[in-house]
C-alpha cells in the first residue's frame, strides 16, 4: 500500500509518499520560519494561510519526484492533531477531500505518533530500527514525554513536562541570549564555543523520585546569569556561549537521568528519541554513552526527520491503513489529543 502523508500542524508544511514496495519515495518540507521570525514565534493565522498556499504545490512536487500519478496512491494520511486548529483544518480538509476524489481511504494521524514512529521508517540511512517494546523520549517544541511503547497504538505515558517543553525551553533561552527564532539549533551552535566549566545550572526535579520534567526554571537561570554578566560589564559572545553551554548541559543531563529511570521502572532496554530536540548532537552523544554504560541501546530518527515532516505522517498513516483501520468521511481535527487515547492496531 502507498500512502501520501500531509503534515500541517504548526509552521511546517510537509508532504511525503511511503509505500511498502517503494519505501520513502519522496518527501518535501516547506518551513514558514521566515514568515514568523519577525514576530519571534508562530502566528497561528499566518500559519494557516501559508499552509493553504503551500500544501497543494508540495503534493504535486512529491508525486513528480516519486514519478507517480495520483492513481498510484492507495491512501491518504493527514495530521489531525494535536496542533493549531486552523493549521490542522487545512491539512485535514485537503487530505480528506483528495481521498474522497481519488476513491481511497484516509486517516487522521496523531502528530506525536508520527514523531514517535519516525525512527522506524526504513530509509536505509541510519542504524537499524528499534524493535518493540521500547521507551520513547518525545522532545519537541510542544512536548516532553516519556512513553512506554508496547506496539503501534499501545502507549502508556510515564512522565512529562509540568511546564515548558524541552524545545520551548531551548527557544525561549535562545531569545534571552539574543539569538534569532527559532532558537534551538542556534543555541546548540553557540554552545559549541562555550566553556562547560564556567557555570553549572540545576538539573530540575532530579533530586526526587519520578520522571516528570520541569524546564521553565532554566530560562530564568539563564536570564539571571546574563544579568550578572551585564552588571559586571562582561557581556560578550563568549559569556553568552558559556551560558548556552550550561543550559544545554543541564537539559541534556536531565533528559538522560529521566530516561535511565524510565528504563529501570519498565525493565526495558531500548530508548527511542524523537522530535526536534532529538537532532541535538550533545543529547545524542550523551544518551548513547549513558545507554552503553547500562547495557541499553539508543535509537534516533535521521536528522531530516526529527523536526516536523510529512514522512512521519505518511508512515504512521501507512501503518494504520495497512492494518485495516478506517475512518468515516467526517473528520475532526483535535488541537489537544492524548497519545493514550489512540486505538491499538491489534484490537
Ligand atoms: P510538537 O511536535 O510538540 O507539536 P513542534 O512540532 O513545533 O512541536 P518539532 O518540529 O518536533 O516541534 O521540533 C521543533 C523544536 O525542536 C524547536 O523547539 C527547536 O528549537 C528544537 N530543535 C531543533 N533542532 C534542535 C537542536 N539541534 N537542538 C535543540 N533543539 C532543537
Ligand atoms: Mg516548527
Ligand atoms: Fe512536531
Amino acid at each position: 500500500m502507498r500512502v501520501l502523508g500531509i503534515e500541517t500542524s504548526c509552521d511546517e508544511t510537509g508532504v511525503a509518499i511511503y509505500g511498502d514496495d517503494i519505501g520513502l519515495a519522496a518527501h518535501a518540507v516547506y518551513s514558514q520560519t521566515d514568515i514568523h521570525a519577525e514576530y519571534g514565534g508562530v502566528v497561528p493565522e499566518l500559519a494557516s494561510r501559508d499552509h493553504i498556499r503551500k500544501t497543494l504545490p508540495l503534493i504535486h512536487q512529491v508525486l513528480d519526484e516519486a514519478g507517480l500519478g495520483a492513481d498510484a496512491i492507495d491512501g491518504l494520511a493527514y495530521t489531525a492533531g494535536p496542533g493549531l486548529i486552523g493549521a490542522l483544518l487545512v491539512g485535514s480538509a485537503l487530505g480528506r477531500s483528495l481521498a474522497w476524489a481519488w476513491g481511497v481511504p484516509a486517516i487522521g494521524v496523531h502528530h506525536m505518533e508520527g514523531h514517535l514512529l519516525a525512527p522506524l521508517i526504513p530509509t536505509g540511512l541510519e542504524s537499524p530500527a528499534p524493535a518493540f517494546p521500547f521507551v520513547a523520549l518525545l522532545v519537541s517544541g510542544g512536548h516532553t514525554q516519556l512513553v512506554e511503547v508496547q506496539a503501534v497504538g499501545r502507549y502508556r505515558l510515564l512522565g512529562e513536562s509540568v511546564d515548558d517543553a524541552a524545545g520551548e525551553a531551548f527557544d525561549k533561552t535562545a531569545k534571552i541570549l539574543g539569538l534569532p527564532y527559532p532558537g534551538g539549533p542556534a543555541l546548540a551552535k553557540l554552545a559549541e564555543r562555550g566553556d562547560p566549566g564556567r557555570y553549572r545550572f540545576p538539573r530540575p526535579m532530579t533530586d526526587r523520585p519520578g520522571i516528570d520534567f520541569s524546564f521553565s526554571g532554566l530560562k530564568t537561570f539563564a536570564l539571571n546569569t546574563l544579568g550578572q554578566l551585564r552588571t559586571s560589564g562582561e557581556d560578550s559572545t563568549q559569556g553568552r556561549a558559556d551560558i548556552a553551554r550550561a543550559f544545554e548541559d543541564a537539559v541534556v543531563d536531565t533528559l538522560v537521568i529521566k530516561c535511565r529511570r524510565a528504563l529501570q521502572q519498565t525493565g526495558l532496554r531500548r530508548i527511542v528519541l524523537a522530535g526536534g530536540v532529538s537532532a541535538n548532537r550533545r543529547l545524542r552523544a550523551r544518551m548513547t554513552e549513558a545507554m552503553e554504560a547500562i547495557g541499553g541501546q539508543a535509537f534516533y530518527p535521521p536528522l531530516a526527520l526529527c523536526t516536523d515532516n510529512g514522512a512521519m505522517i505518511a508512515y504512521a498513516g501507512w501503518y494504520r491503513l495497512s492494518a485495516g483501520q478506517r475512518e468515516p468521511l467526517a473528520f475532526r481535527p483535535r488541537p489537544r489529543w492524548s497519545l493514550e487515547e489512540l486505538p491499538p492496531l491489534d484490537g
